[in-house]
């Protein structure tokens, strides 16, 4: 959208806005940063880059509230789980009100009246249609420019190509529990330190965040990064057959991925504005927590 605003081909937006959660691939900061230089900049567009902090410093910091990334948690009677998803809205969504607030001059706690408002543009395409939804706030309207193009993730990818961005890389944290396994021997075959980086963030997380051991909230049974709730190091991330697959869901009681999935990640993994909806039935806040 931003390449299609700074073309002439949809109308000139007035600001871009990157959410860090401070624990990018390297590759997607110097993406970014390309951006910025070849395209954003030219066209008079500044890019905002805005945060609330680092999601894996915060996670590993006793001092820190943890919002919670949806980690695989494999409780002591065997029954497998999951955190519940926090992480977008406290690394992503939240900073992005707060800039908007600014942008508009009316910083949170101040009143907004009822006609200030920005239009928002969410980058979501036709074969996603399901996820455009308007915003929960009056002072944002959302606006689905893709999709008023008609143009499917293949259409987006093919402009990105034809404009020298075919390699553009996939926005997440470099730990995201929803990366596919398609991610993790990306990360592991390409780039030898951030896969130390985040096997050694799996192992940290194993008996939960910092702040809850510290303060007594251990959790009971144990968390994972990879959907197998095996050690990353050891998951089964090289290709994994249906029937390996079935085998492993069976000994987990675990029927909600299918091969696909387990290979490409959660289709619809994270975006501020694209939630997944409804959390799944084993999805908890306290899963697994002492009281
Ligand atoms: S990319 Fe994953 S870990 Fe990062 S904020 Fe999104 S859901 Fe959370």
């Amino acid at each position: 959208m931003l390449a299609l605003s700074a073309r002439g081909v949809l109308p000139k937006v007035d600001y871009a806005i990157f959410a860090d959660t401070g624990w990018e691939p390297q590759a997607v900061y110097d993406h970014l940063d390309r951006l910025e230089r070849e395209i954003a900049n030219p066209a008079g567009i500044p890019i905002l880059r805005v945060s609330s902090g680092n999601i894996r410093d915060d996670a590993l910091d006793p001092d820190h509230r943890f919002a919670s990334m949806p980690l695989y948690i494999l409780n002591p009677d065997g029954r497998p789980g999951m955190t519940r998803r926090q992480c977008t809205g406290e690394y992503k969504i939240k900073p992005i009100k707060r800039k908007i607030r600014e942008l508009l001059g009316y910083p949170h706690p101040v009143r907004i009246p009822k006609d200030v408002f920005v239009e928002q543009w969410v980058g979501i395409s036709t074969d996603e249609f399901h996820r455009a939804k308007d915003s929960d706030v009056k002072y944002m309207r959302n606006r689905h420019p893709l999709i008023d193009l008609g143009w499917s993730r293949d259409d987006c990818v093919r402009y990105l190509t034809s404009i020298g961005l075919a390699d553009t890389p996939k926005s997440s944290c470099l730990g995201c529990p929803f990366h596919g396994n398609a991610q993790w021997r990306h990360i592991r075959d390409n780039s030898p330190k951030e896969w130390e980086d985040v096997v050694a963030f799996d192992a940290a997380i194993r008996k939960g965040n910092a702040r809850a051991n510290a303060s007594g909230n251990q959790l009971l049974g144990q968390a994972f990064l990879h959907r197998s709730r095996v050690p990353l190091a050891e998951a089964p991330i090289d290709h994994v057959t249906a029937s390996e697959w079935a085998a492993m869901q069976r000994r987990l009681g675990d029927d909600s991925v299918d091969v696909e999935e387990l290979e490409a990640g959660v289709v619809e993994g994270c975006s501020p504005w694209a939630c997944r909806g409804a959390a799944p039935d084993m999805a908890r806040d306290d899963f697994g927590l002492a009281s």
